[in-house]
């Protein structure tokens, strides 16, 4: 477990989010010196908040066939999934361009296969990564139950149910009194229901990067809380980051700073198309009426619930807004009046609220590779509704390109020029 005396090499990581965390722990395991670097404490931004779910079905892309023609009508619907603030609008319009454009089949199928490659082993990869830490308890296996009002909704969620099961997740579908069997605390108004047999959860995403870290330090890993505010290269690649507490030698450098690796990654001749899309949730810290047992997937909200340590949790819901506009919490209150309609027995007594910014590219795939100009370079951000997922197999391809190995998955889909 311990590091050897003579480490393989010396690595520096911008970010101490899930993916950065994660990373950090795989690259001390084959045998690294790793320090992580960031302004926050680990786990402080996206990671902090999320649903907690390993999304085994997560590969689909969120721009699939026809969601152009749906776009109007949850614009216009003030409890709707999506909300933008029209001032960014010119800003991100190539983003959206470019995001509507990966919703044609062929790019689809392209992206699911190319994603399934990190969604499809999330659970056993997430094991693996919490086996002997503090966080042993934080990721663990769960059927999860996605709920339709009738058999003809789930029907025209078809194309992505077939793309699902041919990546890897097992279903079976429950009608009329089966849902409440299942899951007693769901409205009787939702009358369909399928069980994703094979996902997981962690019922404290937060805590469970806080675990990863505390392990990384105690097994000799440094964890720094400094703002990197630009590069210093040298003739074979970076040599120094500048933090606001002055300069930081670097050997090999991997960027994942979440939604903010795109300054990061310009300054290193890399610029990429990286938008915040923000969500939020609500968490029902006290509430009267059973809580579900499993986590709940509501399609026609975009919703996900999730019982975790600190409460019933609902989180969704899309805001384009950029990285500096305030948050909107009334769009976290629209997620309690969404899940007064999936549980209607349930009261909230008392609720946090939260926004985070998920790090999305217009194909909803990530970044997972070496620079195209730097050999000691590293990429590894990107990972927009799925970072949580994808952590872990994120942390392994890096570790094996760190260290002049093969990943096993094929990252070409991944690489930083794409775009
Ligand atoms: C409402 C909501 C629900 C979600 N639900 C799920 C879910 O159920 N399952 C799932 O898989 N995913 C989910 N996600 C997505 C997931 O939370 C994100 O994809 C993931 O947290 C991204 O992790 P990260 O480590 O890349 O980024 P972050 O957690 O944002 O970490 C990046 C870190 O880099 C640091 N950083 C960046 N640049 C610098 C710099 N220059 N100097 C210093 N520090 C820097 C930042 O301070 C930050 O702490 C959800 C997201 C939201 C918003």
């Amino acid at each position: 477990m311990n590091a050897p005396s003579v480490p393989l090499r010396q690595v520096t990581i911008v970010g101490a989010g899930i993916v950065g965390m994660s990373t950090a722990l795989q690259l001390q395991r084959a045998g690294c010196a790793v320090t992580v670097i960031d302004r926050v404490a680990p786990g402080e931004s996206c990671s902090r908040g999320n649903a907690g779910i390993l999304a085994t079905y997560g590969m689909v892309p969120l721009s699939t066939p026809g969601f152009i023609w749906k776009v109007p009508s949850m614009l216009t619907d003030p409890l709707g999934p999506l909300a933008m603030r029209w001032r960014h609008v010119p800003k991100m319009l190539p983003w959206m361009i470019s995001f509507l454009r990966a919703s044609r089949p062929v790019e689809v199928e392209r992206i699911a296969a190319a994603l399934a490659q990190l969604t499809r082993t999330t659970v056993e990869a997430h094991l693996a990564q919490v086996a002997g830490t503090r966080a042993a308890a934080l990721a663990q296996p769960t059927p999860l139950l996605c709920v339709y009002p009738d058999e003809a909704t789930y029907q025209a969620d078809q194309y992505v149910w077939n793309l699902r099961q041919q990546h890897g997740t097992r279903i079976h579908t429950l009608r009329d009194g089966a849902v409440r069997e299942m899951e007693p605390a769901v409205a009787e108004r939702f009358r369909f229901g399928v069980v994703m047999e094979n996902c997981g959860y962690s019922p404290d995403p937060f805590a469970l990067v806080q675990a990863l870290a505390e392990h990384f330090v105690e097994f000799g890993g440094r964890v720094l809380r400094h703002e990197v505010r630009d590069v210093v290269v040298g003739a074979e690649g970076p040599v120094a980051l500048m933090t606001e507490a002055g300069q930081l030698p670097v050997s090999d450098l991997v960027v994942c700073g979440g939604v903010w690796s795109g300054e990061l990654s310009r300054r290193l001749g890399s610029p990429v198309p990286l938008e915040a899309e923000r969500g939020y949730h609500v968490t029902l810290q006290r509430h009267t009426g059973d809580a579900p047992r499993y986590p709940v997937m509501s399609p026609a909200q975009k919703m996900l619930t999730t019982p975790m340590r600190g409460g019933l949790r609902a989180a969704g819901l899309v805001e384009f807004a950029g990285l500096r506009a305030p948050p909107d919490y009334r769009r976290a209150r629209t997620l309690l009046k969404h899940l007064r309609t999936l549980f209607p027995r349930i009261e909230a007594q008392a609720h946090t609220e939260w926004m985070g910014h998920r790090p999305s590219l217009p194909d909803s795939m990530p970044v997972i590779g070496r620079s195209p100009h730097f050999r000691n370079v590293f990429y590894g951000f990107g990972h927009q509704h799925i970072g949580l997922t994808c952590a872990p197999g994120t942390a392994t391809a890096l570790t094996d390109l760190v260290l002049g190995r093969s990943p096993a998955i094929d990252l070409t889909p991944f690489r930083i020029d794409r775009f």
